[in-house]
């Protein structure tokens, strides 16, 4: 499979894991991220030694004009992305009684407007190309909630009816939309969590490995899934 691949927040965990799976698969890598400057460049390096190219694309996802300052210019240059990854995401929690209009806006930017500020960019362009594959990841707080994670929950839902409606709207010219939605997966966004009591409460009583998702990412842009669209499939080790 030859195509390009836009993964956001690919500069470390779960995003970089999906980069690299992909890069694996035969794609090159458009890889977005906000700051993590050496990590993102450890990432694009193993990419090329793997064989495939890398662009880093450095912006804010919840910044709608520099989103379209950098991917703009490339989509009108005729480089389209066969597969959007719309994972960049982070969370600020507080229980709802103490949660500030920050911390409520600061993720719903991100982790929702960020799928919107990106998409809009790519979707016109692939459209035309009348094929591709766009996952958005969200959360198992998106279908459950979790009590401190209030604006989290609410972004990541928000996401998977995105997901639902964007999957109707563009099923006619092939494009795919699908959410991944992880549990618990091991990397910097549980530090501060306790993870040992969190552990029992999942079945398969262990925590996921980003590759896990990552799997799962490139099982979704490939050819074998070329008949799910608009669903959103947990990975999460049974929780419900
Ligand atoms: P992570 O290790 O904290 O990595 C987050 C990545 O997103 C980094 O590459 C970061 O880039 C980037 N990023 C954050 N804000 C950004 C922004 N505004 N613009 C561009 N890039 C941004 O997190 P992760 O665990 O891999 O999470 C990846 C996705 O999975 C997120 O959407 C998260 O909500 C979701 N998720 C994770 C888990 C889990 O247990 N890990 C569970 C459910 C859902 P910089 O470092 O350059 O800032």
């Amino acid at each position: 499979m030859n195509g390009i691949a836009l993964v956001t927040g690919a500069s470390r965990g779960i995003g970089a894991a999906i980069a690299r799976a992909l890069a694996r698969d035969g794609f090159d890598i458009w890889l977005n991220y906000r700051s993590s400057d050496s990590e993102a460049e450890k990432v694009k390096k193993d990419i090329e030694t793997s064989g495939r190219e890398c662009a880093l694309l450095k912006f804010d996802v919840a910044d709608y004009e520099a989103a379209k300052s950098v991917l703009a210019p490339l989509v009108s240059a005729g480089k389209v992305p066969y597969a959007v990854i719309n994972n960049a995401g982070f969370r600020k929690d507080n229980l709802l009684v103490w949660l500030s209009t920050e911390e409520w806006k600061s993720v719903i930017n991100v982790n929702l407007d960020g799928f919107f500020n990106v998409t809009k960019q790519v979707l016109p362009f692939m459209l035309n190309k009348r094929r591709g594959r766009i996952i958005n990841i969200a959360s198992t707080a998106a279908h459950s909630g979790m009590a401190g994670l209030v604006n989290y929950s609410a972004a990541k839902a928000g996401l998977v009816g995105a997901t639902r409606a964007l999957a109707l709207e563009t099923a006619k010219r092939n494009i795919l939309v699908n959410v991944i939605s992880p549990g618990f997966i091991e990397t910097d966004i549980l530090d501060g969590l306790p993870m040992a009591e969190i552990i029992k409460t999942i079945p398969l009583g262990k925590t996921g490995k980003p590759e896990d998702v990552a799997e799962l990412a490139s099982f979704l842009c490939s050819d074998k899934a070329a008949y799910i669209t608009g669903q959103a499939i947990q990975i999460n080790g049974g929780l419900c």
